[in-house]
């Protein structure tokens, strides 16, 4: 009869927009003593938007025309807002579809006659400095270069969501460590991590070094949740002992998690772990 008890919760999560891929997963959650997030559209809304803009020598049009024609293809957060900002700007580039992504870097595009790179420092400018570039805790920085030229830097923010410091709060009450992994720098995520009183930090990290840093947790012994919403966080969905992708992420993130939250809201992480922990006090 227990099977049926778990199939029972399963359907009951299920009709609160909680999806546990399989009874196993819904024990699982209720182990879990570590929720690791991602930082962009999992802690906060992934809609960042342009802050400032620093062009190094040229102008702010020249600087944002290169990145828009560079971003136009790609589907990231940070890609949509310098896009979006260009359009507000009357600036309107074409639609380039070949540009390559570098996941956890940014964007490269080779056009006929230039190259231009959007992203992080180490990707698009390396040992620039950029005067007047003093960004806030919480903003996001990324570089542009055309032909190995910094053209400038572009700062964007975003929100966090207005339940995440609740469900941290929760997940401490539960007994439960939490920790952000980041592709974004330091101190953005130092600022999240301090604002929601999350554990522990790992910024920095390309989508693969998310992955290992769970696989340590696991040999430390810790049942770890990895929570993301997609683009690059498919390797650490699928290495964590319970992926969880949060709804509006991209479907390589749904196809490589355990449990799919569909309503992009943080609570049902909270029931989802109760689900599971529940799931262990079914007598066998
Ligand atoms: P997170 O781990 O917070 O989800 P990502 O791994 O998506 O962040 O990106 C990490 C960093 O890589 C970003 O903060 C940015 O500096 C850079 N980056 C990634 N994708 C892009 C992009 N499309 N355009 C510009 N920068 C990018
Ligand atoms: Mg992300």
């Amino acid at each position: 009869a227990t099977p049926t008890a778990i199939l029972v919760a399963c359907g009951q999560a299920a009709a609160r927009g909680i999806l546990f891929r399989g009874g196993d997963i819904l024990e699982q959650t209720g182990r879990i003593d570590l929720v690791a997030f991602d930082k962009t559209g999992t802690l906060t809304h992934g809609r960042p938007a342009v802050t400032g803009l620093y062009p190094l020598g040229g102008d702010e049009t020249e600087l944002l025309e290169a990145a828009a024609r560079c971003e136009s293809g790609s589907g990231h957060p940070l890609a949509r807002a310098i896009v979006a900002e260009a359009n507000r700007r009357g600036i309107h580039p074409p639609l380039e579809a070949g540009a390559e992504t570098l996941p956890g870097l940014g964007v490269v595009l080779t056009g006929d006659r230039d190259e231009i790179r959007v992203g992080k420092a180490e990707l698009a400018a390396p040992d620039t400095v950029i005067p007047g570039l003093s960004p806030d805790a919480g903003e996001t920085v990324v570089f542009v270069s055309r032909n190995g030229r910094c053209l400038g830097a572009i700062t964007l923010a975003d929100d966090i969501r207005p339940e995440a410091a609740d469900v941290i709060a929760g997940l401490r009450r539960a007994g439960i460590r939490t920790a952000i992994l980041t592709g974004d720098r330091e101190q953005t995520a130092h600022h999240v991590a301090a604002a929601l009183g999350i554990d522990s930090v790992a910024a920095g990290m390309t989508p693969a070094q998310k992955a290992e840093w769970l696989d340590r947790q696991k040999q430390k012994g810790r049942r770890v949740m990895m929570v993301g919403d997609g683009i690059n966080d498919a390797v650490a969905l699928a290495t964590a002992d319970v992926g969880c992708a949060m709804s509006g992420g991209t479907d390589i993130a749904l196809e490589n998690s355990d449990l799919v939250l569909t309503r992009p809201d943080l609570r049902r992480l909270l029931l989802a772990l109760r689900y599971g922990r529940d799931s262990l006090k079914i007598i066998r």
